[in-house]
């Protein structure tokens, strides 16, 4: 029972950051929850205001005599912003973040944007009254007003903005005309709509059993009230979206809405496609390349039942579809479910947590699932429905490891091996096409000296510079380095500032490198790259990949954007030039990504009916996660994967919480983290593990300094109540610029 509760008035964003403080009558302690609507006297009139509760407490921020009462609670009707903030409050609760923070994320349009709107005059009258009122116009008082009736002797309706400009007719004339009875004005609301207009074509296929099975089954479970979670492995190609799409089928005949998650819009052109085709514009998408308005009319349309399906990047489960019949989390085992922001949530947490107060059902979708996953479905936690066959026979690739020591022991120095070259020569020879994959890890281009070793640092943050060319100066291009963490620009240095030699150079990106070497075997390859140099702008994902599937290029090149969800079936040969490169990424995820991205870019050859090849180059042809991907075995990387994560006390059997300290001085951090580390392991009988705190690996970006301390745990729970004990320490201190962020089990190294 908390004594006061801090409302907001507003929810109209730009006001969010301001709470007003009420007290709870006894009579209301029972039902006043966070999210509920309220209703409070506001102001000096004491006007009534309808308000949001956000949060309870016992904390008076005013003299107790000055706090005012709330007056009611709504208790009928449960409105949409009441379940976003209950959202917010979940995450915030989960996550650790502010409110306020956590109420922008789930509200992600920040205002309202103006309305477009389409107005258009109707004629009113027939043409006879028509030709009366022209009549007896005065000649020279009202030519405009003649112009308009006559006008309107050959078209009813006009579009407002024609009438009162090109035929120049003032507004108060089309008024006096409206209050005559002469005309109608009508105005409707025009929503942007981002769905490129195109032909329905519903080429729906008839199912296999294997995706008839999945689809009976989670209809089946859709029709219980609690349907709960499906994970849906499927190898590459095996024709999950098609199951996605039944599904959405039935739940639309239910009167439901849909949600579906795809990791990067940009990559996931020809998905969406397929779901415009089949569902028409009752679908939307919510992606980066949006304006505002664009955005904020998708939301608009969600809110007012306009659509039935919302596609997009995790934000997307923000929709506020008042029917939501189920959430559909595609290539769930994708990093960039988890948001990097705080609250630093993962959207298959999220989007659990709202399938089940909505009694929706969740469907979890992979090629690799996550550990997470899988071991919740071995678990019993999930149902799990296998697609093990691509559908018409087609098969999966043949698989070769081409062991790189061994090319070098046989004299072979380049990016390529005996076996990639080979087969590349078969492939330019037949015009088929070609991916070169190649992991992005481990190669900034970072500029250092060949004799002393010294590497070119920001002075800011505690990382290397990377080498720019930018145009400009004498010979057009100019060299610049460039820290991309916090935009920091220096000249490229003549000679090493740590021992004077003149050979300081930078390395180049890895993409750039085997493009010269591919030319130099076959001067008159035509390659397409895609990295980030050659993806600046939002488009060129789009550019790239339409100009190689219209086979204008023999070899595509690129980094992991490359291995994603894409038909190329005049692709039948994919190298993985550094296939283990990522596997020293030196965090306990590296096998797992390492494995998701082999087996992801092996299932990208040999799409359409011609038979694929794949060759992945290692330096470790021995490891479980390169030999299982090479036989595209998913369970036998996971029996093995979970063993160390066991032994381990590793994700997901053991849950981890990541806390990081900023602070301007480096032994503060240090300092402050010690003390949360101290505390946590104050009691002993709680089991907590503490690691730390140690600097983080990147240890200063822009001048802060980072700590980071982590804390492990089987029980989640318990780690929140670890976060909750180290936001009450921080209550306590002075605040000087210190700040603390949460990861539950992160993704990526700290
Ligand atoms: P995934 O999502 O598992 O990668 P897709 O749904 O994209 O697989 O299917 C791969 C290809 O197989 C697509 O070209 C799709 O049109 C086709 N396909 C899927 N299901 C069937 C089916 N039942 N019969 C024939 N073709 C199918
Ligand atoms: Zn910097
Ligand atoms: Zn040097």
């Amino acid at each position: 029972m908390s004594k006061y509760a801090n409302v907001i008035v507003n929810i109209s964003h730009e006001k969010l950051d301001r709470l007003f403080q009420y007290h709870i009558p006894d009579e209301l302690q029972k039902v006043a929850e966070v999210g509920k609507e309220v209703v409070v006297p506001f102001g000096r009139g004491d006007t009534e205001r309808r308000a949001y509760i956000l949060e309870l407490t016992d904390q008076a921020e005013l003299e107790e005599s000055r706090i005012k009462d709330i007056l009611a609670v709504n208790e009928k009707a449960v409105s949409a912003e009441s379940k976003v903030i209950q959202l917010a409050y979940w995450m915030k609760k989960n996550y650790g973040s502010t409110m306020i923070t956590a109420l922008k994320t789930v509200l992600p349009v920040k205002h309202k944007i103006k309305e477009q709107e389409h107005k258009w005059l109707q004629c009113l009258a027939d043409d006879e009254q028509l030709c009366e009122l022209a009549k007896k116009c005065h000649p020279y008082r009202q030519i405009a007003r003649k112009r308009l009736l006559e006008e309107f002797l050959s078209v009813k309706e006009l579009p407002y903005q024609l009438v009162s400009g090109k035929m120049n007719v003032a507004p108060s004339t089309i008024k006096a005309l409206e209050k005559q009875g002469v005309l109608q004005i009508i105005t409707t609301r025009e929503y942007r709509n981002p769905v490129p207009k195109g032909d329905r074509m519903v080429q729906k296929h008839t199912l296999s059993g294997e995706q008839q099975q999945a689809v009976d089954g989670i209809i089946k479970s859709m029709q219980e009230k609690q349907p709960g979670v499906s994970l849906l492995h499927g190898v590459t190609g095996s024709g999950k979206t098609e199951v996605y799409m039944e599904l959405i089928a039935y739940n639309i005949a239910q009167g439901k809405q849909a949600i579906v998650l795809i990791p990067e819009i940009a990559l996931t052109f020809q998905t969406l496609m397929r779901f415009y085709a089949r569902f028409g514009d009752r679908v939307s998408v919510l992606h980066s390349r949006l304006s505002d308005g664009e955005r904020y009319d998708q939301y608009e349309r969600a809110r007012t039942g306009q659509l039935d399906v919302m596609i997009g990047p995790r934000s997307a489960l923000f929709t506020p579809f008042d029917r939501l019949g189920m959430i559909i989390i595609d290539e769930e085992h994708e990093n960039s479910y988890k948001s990097e922001k705080m609250p630093k949530y993962h959207a298959r947490e999220v989007a659990e947590y709202l399938a089940l107060r909505e009694h929706a059902a969740l469907v979890l979708g992979s090629a690799t699932p996550s550990l997470e996953s899988y071991y919740k479905a071995e678990c019993g936690e999930y149902a799990l429905y296998e697609l093990k066959h691509r559908p018409q026979n087609a098969v999966l690739p043949q698989v070769y490891i081409a062991d790189m020591r061994a090319e070098i022991k046989a004299g072979n120095k380049s990016f390529f091996s005996r076996k990639l070259k080979e087969l590349m020569t078969e492939r330019l020879v037949r015009g088929e096409q070609i991916m070169l994959f190649i992991n992005r890890r481990g190669y900034a281009g970072f500029v250092s000296c060949r004799e002393c070793g010294y590497v070119v640092k920001c002075p800011h943050c505690d990382v290397s510079l990377s080498q720019h060319y930018v145009s400009g100066g004498a010979q057009g291009r100019r060299q610049k380095l460039i820290c991309h963490y916090c935009g920091y620009e220096a000249d490229m240095p003549e000679k090493c500032p740590g021992c004077g030699s003149a050979y300081i150079a930078g390395f180049r990106a890895g993409t750039e490198r085997i493009e010269e070497e591919l030319k130099k075997w076959y001067p008159s390859v035509r390659v397409l790259r895609m990295d980030a140099d050659t993806t600046r702008k939002k488009d060129d994902y789009e550019r790239i990949l339409s100009s190689f599937a219209a086979n204008e290029a023999d070899v595509l090149i690129g980094t992991q954007m490359i291995v994603k969800g894409h038909d190329f079936p005049n692709t039948t040969l994919v190298g993985a030039i550094a296939a283990d490169l990522s596997l020293s990424a030196g965090d306990y995820r590296a096998a797992e990504r390492t494995f998701q991205l082999l087996t992801q870019a092996a299932g990208r050859a040999g799409r359409g009916d011609k038979k694929g090849e794949v060759v992945i180059q290692t330096y470790q042809p021995d490891n479980y996660s390169i030999v299982n991907a090479a036989t595209q075995d998913y369970l036998n990387f996971y029996r093995e994967e979970i063993i160390y994560r066991q032994l381990a006390d590793y994700p997901p059997i053991h849950h981890m919480l990541a806390v990081q300290v900023f602070t301007k001085e480096e032994a503060d951090g240090m300092e402050l983290a010690e003390r949360f580390a101290g505390e946590l392991t104050k009691e002993a009988d709680h089991g907590l593990t503490v690691i730390g705190p140690a600097a983080a690996s990147v240890a200063k970006i822009s001048d802060v300094y980072r700590t980071v301390l982590y804390v492990k745990h089987q029980n989640k729970r318990m780690l929140i109540a670890a976060k909750d004990t180290i936001e009450e320490l921080m209550k306590e201190q002075e605040q000087g610029g210190r700040m603390v962020q949460f990861d539950f089990d992160p993704v990526n190294p700290f």
